[in-house]
């Protein structure tokens, strides 16, 4: 029988509450995060090293954190979460390349890594709601810049008892990522195109989260809110999975001996991914550095460097747009454990943040901090990048598998560490063919993006993804175009209410 696991706030010391109530709840009312009040540990000698599936580490995994789910509910989840939805029945490949090993996180339903936990959310909310006798539809509100909105929508698609707005940036996002979002399939969906910039799509979210009137009619009419962003656990704890299912695959290949240590590279946005490989490590899995890729949005680079955090700096756009971000809010979760769980040192140094846009941890915090390393590469070293591991190896990568992989050669080049590395590839090149094409093929131009995707597919010789075909000749669904002012008539009228 395994121990409880339960969730505490990383800004004060109210009681914990169950797993399915944290995934309900989303953010802690004190505006902290959850995190578990003890990290399991994962017995890492499986009998049968060699017949697991993705499925089956994922249920290993998640049945130590979501304790309050049975075995039949949460094997439920899973099994309608990683399902043909992914192209690969391995959900998650390794493709080595010397001594390093690329986790494809891409092959689900938009072809990138959001997808591995943004395809089991939905049943672990809807589930959750039912343990905890929620009647209410829940209604998902998102804000996007581009990609987190299609993995959410493809998410929540048909998923009974639950509905799904997104709003963005009319004119905000790439020509193929609003063409995924307005080809989005399932009666519980609904895109809006926002006439404002992404910044007003998303208060205008908050102040629909933040509003008590609309907040009672909803539940008068049996509906309320809920949010998928990353900061819910019910998108961490997924992604603690794929690390210790490449590590298990690893050691049934023959890579690694048993209890030998790999590295990991993570491009790095939110800190959601890497932080995810944090927990597999404090689970048990053997690593030994958290190699933290930055591209030019350095401000986790210089934080491992030099113990400051500081967002006051120019925001940069750069050919891996999932990254461009300067307040990485699941750090919070690190700086409570480096902090020894201390929820007033933590909530402190968070409202610094909040006044000044930075904080500075402790020496005896760096310390603990020992197993991350910050790495970060130019726009030029990307684009280098993927030129480069093409021509040698013929492998394509995406600009923010292009960081990662950069990062790895420069800490490569500095340590003559050889341990064996798992470097996290998070999208497809087809979701960035331009970025890819200006690396492989500089001559090839277009303004279609569904034309470089042809000439991406001849150059590389991989095949395009089907998620691509789809929205190719895709009806188009969602034609709403509203301004700023309307987000909440938009909602009420989806809504019926
Ligand atoms: C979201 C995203 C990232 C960053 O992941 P975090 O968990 O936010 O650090 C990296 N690459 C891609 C393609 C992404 O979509």
């Amino acid at each position: 029988m395994n121990m409880e696991t339960l969730y505490r706030s990383t800004r004060s010391d109210a009681a914990p509450i169950t797993a399915s109530q944290a995934i309900l709840q989303g953010i802690a009312p004190d505006g902290g995060l959850y995190v578990p009040v003890n990290i399991p540990k994962l017995d890492m000698d499986f009998v049968n090293v060699k017949d697991f599936t993705y499925q089956e580490i994922a249920y290993k995994v998640m049945s130590l954190f979501f304790t309050d789910f049975t075995e039949e509910e949460l094997k439920d989840c899973i099994n309608k979460a990683y399902d043909s939805k992914f192209d690969t029945e391995e959900i998650a490949p390794l493709v080595q390349i010397n001594d390093s090993y690329f986790l494809e996180l891409f092959h689900g339903a938009t072809i990138a890594f959001k997808d591995m936990a943004l395809s089991i959310l939905p049943h672990l909310m809807t589930t959750a709601a039912r343990k905890n006798q929620i009647k209410n539809e829940i209604v998902i509100l998102t804000a996007t810049s581009g990609d987190t909105g299609k993995a959410a929508l493809a998410g929540f698609a048909d998923v009974p008892g639950t509905r799904i707005v997104v709003f963005y940036p009319k004119g905000g996002v790439s020509k193929v990522q609003e063409r995924q979002m307005v080809t989005q399939k399932g009666e519980n969906t609904h895109v809006v195109g926002i006439t404002s910039n992404f910044d007003d799509c998303q208060s205008g979210v908050k102040a629909l989260f933040c509003d008590e009137e609309l907040k009672n009619e909803l539940n008068q009419k049996g509906y309320q809110f809920s949010s998928a962003n990353s900061i819910n656990i019910g998108r961490l704890i997924p992604q603690v999975a794929y690390y210790v299912f490449s590590y298990m695959k690893l050691r049934a290949e023959g890579h690694l001996y048993p209890n030998e240590e790999m590295n990991v590279v993570v491009p790095t946005g939110n800190f959601g991914n890497i932080l995810a490989a944090y927990i597999a490590k404090r689970m048990g899995t053997p690593i030994d550095k958290l190699i933290c890729a930055s591209n030019d949005n350095k401000v986790l680079y210089d934080f491992f460097n030099t113990g400051v955090y500081d967002k006051n700096r120019e925001f940069i756009l750069t050919c891996s747009p999932s990254m461009d971000i300067l307040i990485s809010s699941n750090l919070e979760r690190l700086i409570f454990f480096l902090t020894g769980n201390d929820a007033q040192k933590n909530a402190a140094l968070m409202q610094s943040l909040k006044e000044t846009g930075k904080y500075e941890i402790t020496d005896e915090m760096k310390a603990a901090a020992v197993e991350f390393v910050g790495e970060y590469a130019t726009e030029a070293q990307t684009i280098e990048t993927i030129a480069d591991y093409f021509k040698k190896t013929g492998y394509v990568l995406d600009p923010h598998t292009a960081v990662a992989a950069f990062g790895y050669n420069e800490y490569l080049k500095a340590t003559n560490d050889t341990k064996k590395t798992l470097i996290v590839s998070t999208a497809s090149p087809y979701k960035f063919s331009d970025s890819v094409m200006k690396a492989i093929a500089p001559s090839v131009h277009s303004d279609d993006p569904f034309v470089l995707i042809d000439e991406l597919s001849k150059a590389s010789g991989v095949s395009i993804p089907k998620a691509i075909d789809e929205i190719k000749n895709a009806p188009v669904r969602h034609t709403k175009v509203a301004s700023k002012e309307d987000m909440k008539e938009v909602v009420k009228e989806f809504l019926n209410i």
